[in-house]
């Protein structure tokens, strides 16, 4: 059995106890909301923080409210509060949709979106108990030197798997941060980069308080994924999108691939494909093909990889009919 090693457990109230004890403890504390994917990381000591700052008791983290605007969703709400919110699904259908794709029910009371957000990446030769990891002299990505998918790669390879991601891009999401000199937002496309290791742009001090989603009028949306075991499984590729239409022709495109690499990949040449166009199966059978050009799958998840490529065009082919034809949401 894994055991989860020692540590040390705070429970702040507020955002600003949470950053003082984050300041006060320095790189060896982490926060954590549900833990549904840092203690399982603890337990295979992946990450090994002395100190834990839990985030459930922090109120204003827990805050969903959906409005003229849009939707603000606090960091800490949780995976299954947003999916039973009625105006949550009422807007947005894909996110709440890709929301359900998340692992378990168990999981998802549990589990947040800011959670999900922050996921480690994800890797075959990493996803691994200690021993296991031993047994091949570790990697790159922790306590190792070599990286086991591409022997001859600078960089760690390990893949950006959280489902509400390509969907929170297309739907042009910020992130709020609040470190102690203040707070900023910013777009949630740019909180990644493409590095396995340092996947992500946030400092590891500043903590993430908040989720704004604008409004989604006019907006058709839909998310697919592709994964092994349909009851619960990580994505091994996903697509969200969004089309907005004005008239009869497409304004504005945005399609997003995740699992295909470190980072989430827009799909920029499909998106001006479709710009303009009528969003018929012609523009939506080219642009399919146009982005699973950026999608490079590695040989370090689930399935093989040629395949996955391969898949990306007909997987964001279904993601554009299912916006055309507005059914993005699968009723539970
Ligand atoms: C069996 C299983 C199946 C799973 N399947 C899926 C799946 O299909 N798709 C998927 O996307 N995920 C999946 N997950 C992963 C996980 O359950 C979800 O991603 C969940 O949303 C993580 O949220 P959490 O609150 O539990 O994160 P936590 O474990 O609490 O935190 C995750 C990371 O974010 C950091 N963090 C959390 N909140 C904040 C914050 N507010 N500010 C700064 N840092 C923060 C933590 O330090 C940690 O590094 C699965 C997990 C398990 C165990
Ligand atoms: S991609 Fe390479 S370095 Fe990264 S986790 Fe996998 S084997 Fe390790």
């Amino acid at each position: 059995m894994m055991r989860l090693p020692k540590f040390r457990y705070y429970a702040p109230t507020t955002v600003r106890e949470a950053l003082r004890i984050r300041a006060g403890e320095g790189p060896d504390a982490a926060y954590v909301a549900g833990g549904t994917d840092l203690y399982p990381n603890m337990k295979r000591r992946q990450q090994t923080p002395k100190v834990v700052i839990g985030l459930s008791r922090v109120r204003a983290l827990g805050r969903l409210r959906v409005g003229e605007s849009g939707a603000s969703i606090g960091a800490a709400v949780t995976l299954s509060a947003i999916e039973t919110h009625r105006r949550m699904r009422r807007a947005y259908p894909a996110l709440v949709h890709a929301i359900e794709e998340i692992s378990t029910p168990p999981l998802r009371n549990m589990g947040t979106l800011g959670g999900n957000l922050l996921l480690d990446t994800r890797c075959n030769y990493y996803d691994q108990n200690y021993e296991w990891r031993q047994a091949i002299d570790f990697c790159m990505k922790k306590d190792g030197v070599i990286c086991w998918v591409a022997p001859g790669s600078p960089k760690c390879l390990a893949v950006q798997s959280a489902d509400s991601v390509p969907i929170l891009i297309a739907l042009s999401a910020r992130a709020v941060l609040a470190s102690p000199e203040g707070e900023r937002e910013v777009p949630v496309e740019d909180l990644y980069a493409n590095d396995g290791i340092h996947y992500l742009t946030k400092r590891p001090e500043e903590l993430l308080t908040e989720i704004r989603v604008p409004k989604s009028e006019g907006w058709r949306t839909a998310y697919r994924k592709l994964r092994r075991r349909g009851s619960f499984d990580f994505p091994v590729l996903s697509v969200g999108v969004a089309v907005r239409l004005e008239g009869e022709r497409v304004a504005e495109a945005r399609i997003v691939l995740g699992a295909v690499a470190s980072a989430p990949v827009r799909a920029t040449r499909a998106e001006a494909i479709l710009a303009g166009s009528s969003f018929d199966m012609a523009a939506i059978t080219e642009a399919a093909r146009a982005a699973a050009q950026p999608s490079k799958p590695m040989d370090n998840t689930d399935f093989s990889f040629l395949w996955r490529k391969e898949m990306t065009a007909r997987w964001v082919s279904q993601a554009l009919r299912g916006a055309a034809s507005k059914g993005s949401l699968r009723k539970p």
